[in-house]
């Protein structure tokens, strides 16, 4: 596959959106740019005593709705532009559900399973360090991506608050629930990629009891969008992990499967399913939803004439090119965009931090309905959009919606200085 620059991702779906946005091209510009990004090289001491060096960035992509929010990846394809340009969706999804956030995202470049667990505590304290003077309750809120969770998000929250000398759990989200975490937090991310499959089959007026899914990435994400998915009746008849893909036509237990993968390390092996798979072959199986959970650039053009799903719910961050966008419009496959799809993660990430700083826990409950709430309306602006414009596709609408927010805003702004 064609190495695909996440960043030039990011900008020409912007472009694409702008085509039917009332925008100068200056403040495309700045719509399009990050305000700053911060590269930094973490030196720390391993368990044998020797240094090592890492390649650590955060990058603040624009405040003008809110403070900077978006989580921490640790992966050993982690760069400077995969970090701007997830910064950038995150102002876009932010703007999509109508949170009062702006758009960040961070990393380091490290494959963690190649280090104990007080090397991760070390590496996390050590970045949480760097990024003490950018961060903040008000400022820039990180989270949790991919394989980082609640113990990280607890480290960098006991490092900022001991170099402040303060009690601020807001300053994270993410958080273990003694830490001052949310209730519903984690299943957070699938919760809104089943809401917004539920919505989708609502609106083509088809029954979710029929459906087949199929799920790329069996990680936080995907299970749990696997399990609540098969929840409102629909079949998981795939999923995989990078050890490969399993099948079942009748439907796999995806409860036991997750359990299999947290006992085993992955799904390959599991002995419910009728066949294994590779990734490819789950990616363009005949099913109803294809749900890609696991990276970016998981499809392009090439594969993407080669999908037989009709609905994509995106709980990646940005798993088709730009160039499969296209050829999936062309071929009627409609496609919910990570904006929106995976959005619950940072909607509850959202209500953590309005909690926080109530010092008021709220409800499982509560917590999710206000996520159905906010989730619901969002498709809603989506499919009024998609409607009432000439747009292409579900992406461009929500895109129009989400940039139309971010432009007002930095009107009201206006320029400083
Ligand atoms: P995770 O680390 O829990 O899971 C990722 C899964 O993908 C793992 O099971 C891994 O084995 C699998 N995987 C990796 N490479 C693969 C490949 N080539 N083919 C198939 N499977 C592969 O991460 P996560 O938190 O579930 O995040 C997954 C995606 O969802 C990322 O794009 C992330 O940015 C996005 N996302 C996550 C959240 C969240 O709250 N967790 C929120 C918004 C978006």
């Amino acid at each position: 596959m064609a190495e695909v620059n996440p960043f030039e991702s990011l900008q020409e779906q912007l472009s694409d959106a702008a085509a039917y946005v009332d925008v100068e091209p200056g403040m495309l510009d700045r719509l399009q740019s990050p305000e700053r990004v911060l590269e930094t090289t973490l030196s720390v001491e391993m368990d044998d005593g020797s240094i090592e060096t890492f390649e650590a960035y955060r990058s603040q992509f624009n405040g003008d709705r809110g403070p900077y929010k978006g989580g921490i990846r640790y992966h050993p394809q982690v760069s400077r532009a995969e970090v701007k340009a997830l910064s950038g969706w995150m102002v876009y999804k932010c703007a999509a559900v109508n949170i009062p956030y702006g758009g960040g995202k961070g990393g380091i470049k490290l494959d963690p399973r190649q280090y104990s667990d007080a090397e991760i505590e070390r590496i996390t304290r050590a970045f949480a360090t760097e990024l003490r003077p950018l961060i903040g309750v008000d400022k820039d809120i990180p989270a949790p991506d991919v394989n980082t969770g609640q113990r990280e998000m607890n480290w960098i929250k006991d490092t900022y608050e001991t170099l402040e000398d303060t009690t601020e759990p807001g300053v994270v989200t993410g958080k273990a629930p003694e830490s001052g975490g949310s209730a519903g937090r984690v299943e957070a991310t699938g919760r809104s990629v089943m809401l917004v499959v539920r919505e989708a089959f609502e609106y083509f007026d088809r029954d979710i009891t029929d459906a087949t899914v199929a799920v790329q990435g069996y990680g936080n994400a995907g299970s749990v969008a696997a399990n609540l998915i098969s929840d409102l009746g629909a079949d998981v008849v795939a999923v995989s992990d990078s050890s490969g893909a399993i099948h079942d036509p009748d439907g796999l237990d995806t409860q036991a499967v997750k359990e299999f993968k947290r006992e085993t390390g992955s799904v390959t092996g599991y002995d419910g399913a009728t066949e294994e798979l590779s990734n490819q072959e789950l990616l363009t199986m005949d099913v109803d939803v294809l749900v890609p959970a696991a990276l970016e650039n998981a499809i392009d053009a090439d594969l993407a004439t080669d999908v037989r799903a009709d609905i994509i719910a995106e709980a990646a961050n940005g798993p088709l090119t730009p160039d499969a966008d296209e050829v999936l419009a062309d071929r009627n496959v409609h496609v919910i965009p990570d904006i929106l799809a995976n959005a619950g993660g940072v909607t509850v990430s959202y209500f953590e931090w309005v909690q926080n700083r109530q010092r008021f826990s709220w409800t499982e409950q509560r917590v999710n309905e206000e996520l159905e709430r906010l989730i619901t309306a969002a498709f809603d602006d989506l499919t009024e959009t998609y409607e009432a414009r000439d747009v292409p596709n579900f992406r461009t609408a929500m895109y129009v919606v989400a940039m139309n927010r971010v432009l007002s805003a930095a009107d009201e702004a206006g320029v400083f200085p």
